[in-house]
């Protein structure tokens, strides 16, 4: 008889977003009049940058005509990408990779997920608490995280990010094989040093473990003492996989393209990682559009960094302006100065979703309730920065006049 993959009835189901849309939409439904604000979902409001739009429109043409029409791509990403990739995001930043270490993919949260196959079911998974729920879900999924509680998974080892270590993770207990780490970190907004990165690649090659390391919000690193990929830290090579995005760098979300970087050097049971991701990738994917590559390939030119950079600069002044209004109103915030992401600490006495209720109800702002990141995430709210600048400072504004 057919078995289903019995690992997808263990999923709790997506509560956070569906949760907060349903108690949006009762919200609106009684408050038809109400100027809703949504600063919740991690979108991005900007527009592609020009250098972009220009690179896809050629493209485009390019696909209309017999002499220049492209079908089938290579698989893992073209040439002219992946070298604009290797030459502005790491040979500028002194890391030197070969071409095909980069493996260019439609995201973050599809290579996220998929690494997983990569790996036996059997290998032991640390999160951070809170955590981006991908990681979370797509092991479960692979049957790699036990049974859900209500609360965790069983098989999971949870590494608790709290106000008072700074919200860093320690390193497992028990140890793990393989290690999600996203920084600038989503949810909380938080950066890791040089020295704190270090840590976990001694770690990660004394035990043979591997970090899967997601840095899809490096772009929005502002202080210069901050690596933006973990292979900036020496042996990272040996231990680490990176997932990068053009998501929220440069408007990507709705256009789709993304990379992963996996060494050569990184090999276990005397395999090499490279080449599994790759086979995977090349059986599994038929890669990213010729348009969008052109498309991601123009984020690199002159034109397009200096777009990027300000859009990015335009996100970042909303998040200081939710920073300094919250703050301002008398609450606690983190984050936010480096990362698109306020986590912000709810007033004394009220949980996650009480403060979410609140917003949405007296400030007409929805905020993402920090419970549904993880436990740990109880009792903050994350703000998103990728509003509209009038809507990010008049929500601010609203806020704190209900405080
Ligand atoms: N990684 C993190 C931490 C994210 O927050 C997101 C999107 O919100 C992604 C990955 C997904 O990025 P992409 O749009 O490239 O799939």
């Amino acid at each position: 008889m057919l078995k289903i993959n019995s690992n997808y009835q263990k999923l709790p189901g997506s509560y956070l977003f569906s949760e907060i849309a349903r108690r949006v939409q009762i919200f609106s439904q009684e408050h038809p009049d109400a100027d809703i604000i949504r600063l919740g979902i991690g979108d991005v409001t900007l527009p592609l940058p020009e250098a972009v739009i220009l690179a896809m429109h050629a493209a485009v043409e390019e696909m209309g005509h017999k002499e220049t029409f492209r079908g089938y791509g290579p698989e893992l990403g073209y040439d002219f990408l992946r070298q604009a990739i290797l030459d502005h995001d790491y040979k500028a930043r002194g890391v030197e990779l070969s071409l095909d270490e980069i493996i260019v993919s439609d995201g973050a949260k599809s290579d996220c997920g998929n690494i997983g196959d990569i790996f036996d079911v059997d290998n032991v998974v640390a999160v951070c608490d809170p955590v981006y729920p991908v990681y979370v879900d797509t092991n479960a999924m692979a049957g790699r995280a036990g049974d859900y509680d209500g609360e965790k998974w069983t098989r999971l080892v949870y590494m608790p990010c709290r106000e008072e270590n700074g919200f860093l993770p320690q390193l497992p207990e028990p140890d793990a094989d393989l290690i999600y780490l996203c920084y600038p970190n989503n949810p909380m907004g938080t950066v890791a040093s040089r020295k704190e990165l270090q840590k976990w690649v001694d770690y990660a090659n004394a035990k043979g473990s591997v970090i899967l390391f997601d840095s899809a919000y490096e772009a929005f690193i502002t202080d210069p003492d901050i690596p933006h990929s973990i292979f900036e830290i020496p042996g990272a090579k040996t231990c680490a996989i990176e997932f990068r995005s053009f998501s929220k760098t440069a408007g990507f979300t709705g256009t789709r393209c993304g990379y992963t970087v996996v060494p050569k050097e990184l090999v276990r049971q005397n395999v090499s990682l490279n080449q599994m991701w790759a086979r995977r990738q090349s059986t599994k994917f038929n890669g990213t559009a010729y348009v969008i590559q052109r498309g991601a390939e123009a984020v690199y030119t002159a034109a397009g960094q200096a777009q990027v950079k300000a859009n990015i600069a335009y996100y970042l002044e909303n998040a200081a302006t939710i920073r300094s209004g919250l703050a301002g109103a008398g609450l606690t915030v983190y984050g936010g100065e480096n990362a698109p992401y306020i986590w912000c600490k709810t007033p004394a006495g009220l949980d996650s979703w009480s403060f979410f209720d609140q917003l949405l109800q007296k400030a007409h702002v929805v905020t993402t309730p920090g419970a549904g990141f993880g436990p740990n995430g109880e009792g903050y709210i994350r703000r998103t920065a990728f509003g509209d600048k009038v809507a990010t400072a008049q929500a601010v504004a609203r806020i704190a006049a209900v405080l």
